[in-house]
């Protein structure tokens, strides 16, 4: 059975454990029956309004018996965030309740100074001339961050907005990239790694992929949804698809029920999907040109991505203008680069991007090679037998495809 596969146990609780103000079926008894087979409990909720001890006391009252320890909220994994990282002065949209929690390390949340971080919790009440405050404050130079990125949940009438929106208002508009330290994120996961013992079985089981189920597997930890819906994924790669899917957890406790534990598939899971063009080009002597980017230090075939209306053609003759000043024509298309393994980039931002790029072999027809500092360091003519060693991991292949000089594309 599915309880006899792991030590730890990470319950989301709405949709899992409660709906509203209900129990779930099957909850009370599962918690009860782990207990009883000596399993570690931790309940991990991206709500950040209420504080621990209010769960607490929920769940105690839905007979449930829980200790504060054993519950995580995103609004307290942010005020342990901001106490370890010596933050204590924050603009806050947020509830009392996370107000308290953040309070109780010492964090202070006055309105009206300046401060070292925006923090975005959910606030029912919150309003434009707060979202404008945070703006301000981002600014002038704090940091942001945001106790979880959930854009909305259903409501009596249908969606209501949740923290993320006003995360993304604050986001689109000031252009700061935030923090986010609730589920899929790490930080709340890495809160429960420092409890447990080192190379304990931990599975997350939840009812949202987005959440859960991603977060579960960012992390390295198997994960089951709790669903009765069949469902479908593009990839058998994809970080939402769960191990297991019950309908009850009372199946954690079936004897034939068993878990097929997740396998890291090689990259990191990306925040969205780009075009991006190539270009190989070499010189009289056959050497090949390439270019080292301020953004990693590394050297690689010049290359971009694709501006909205523009073909492809378009985009490698233009990035090529743009950042060496050269004009180019483009020869032959030599290959389609999509597996996600080579093709997925992570920014000092944060944001990870998976990147489709069409590589093309193209020659100088004009112009005279000068390097934009803004983003070019250096730019230089190497001999394809001794490419620098600081070179993009994947360019390397895409050499290799172009010196391959055949008459079809190749899709990798
Ligand atoms: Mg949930």
């Amino acid at each position: 059975m599915i309880a006899d596969q792991y030590d730890v146990f990470l319950f989301d609780l709405d949709g899992v454990i409660y709906c509203g103000d209900a129990i779930l079926v099957g909850s009370r008894s599962c918690i009860r029956k782990l207990r009883a087979l000596g399993k570690k409990i931790y309940f991990l909720t991206n709500d950040p309004r209420p504080t621990r001890q209010e769960l607490c006391d929920r769940l105690n009252s839905m007979k449930i018996p829980v200790s504060k320890e054993e519950i995580i909220t995103s609004g307290w994994a942010t005020a342990q965030y901001l106490a370890e990282n010596n933050i204590s002065d924050v603009f806050a949209i947020a509830t009392e309740g996370f107000i308290s929690e953040l309070e109780a390390l010492g964090i202070c949340t006055r309105m009206d100074v300046s401060c070292q971080a925006v923090v975005v919790g959910y606030n029912e009440n919150a309003n434009f001339i707060q979202i404008q405050q945070a703006i301000r404050h981002l600014e002038k130079g704090s940091r942001f961050i945001a106790t979880n990125a959930d854009q909305s949940f259903p409501g009596q009438n249908g969606r209501c907005m949740a923290t993320g929106a006003i995360v993304e208002m604050i986001r689109m508009v000031s252009g700061n990239q935030p923090l986010i330290i609730g589920k899929p994120y790490s930080y709340i996961f890495s809160i429960v790694f420092r409890r447990v013992i080192p190379g304990s079985r931990m599975v997350m089981i939840g009812d949202s992929l987005e959440t859960d189920i991603l977060g579960a597997h960012r992390q390295g930890i198997d994960a089951i949804l709790l669903s009765k819906d069949k469902l479908c994924f593009s990839s058998k790669y994809d970080y939402r698809m769960p191990d297991k899917i019950i309908p009850n957890l009372l199946d954690l406790f079936k004897p034939d029920v068993k878990v097929k534990c997740w396998r890291h598939p090689g990259f990191l899971w990306p925040d969205d999907v780009k075009p991006g063009v190539a270009a190989v080009i070499f010189n009289a002597q056959h050497q090949v040109l390439l270019v080292k980017r301020n953004d990693n230090g590394l050297w690689s075939l010049p290359s971009g991505h694709l501006e909205i209306g523009e073909t492809v053609v378009e985009a490698i003759k233009r990035e090529i203008q743009e950042e060496l000043s050269l004009i180019v024509d483009v020869k032959k298309l030599i290959g389609v680069y999509s597996d996600p393994v080579s093709q997925v980039v992570s920014y000092p931002s944060g944001v990870t991007t998976h990147f489709i790029t069409l590589s093309f072999l193209c020659c100088i027809t004009g112009g005279c090679m000068q390097a934009d500092n803004r983003e070019i360091a250096e730019a230089a003519f190497f001999e394809t037998s001794h490419l620098p060693t600081n070179i993009l991991n994947m360019h390397p292949q895409w050499l290799t495809d172009a010196l391959a000089n055949q008459s079809f594309s190749f899709f990798r």
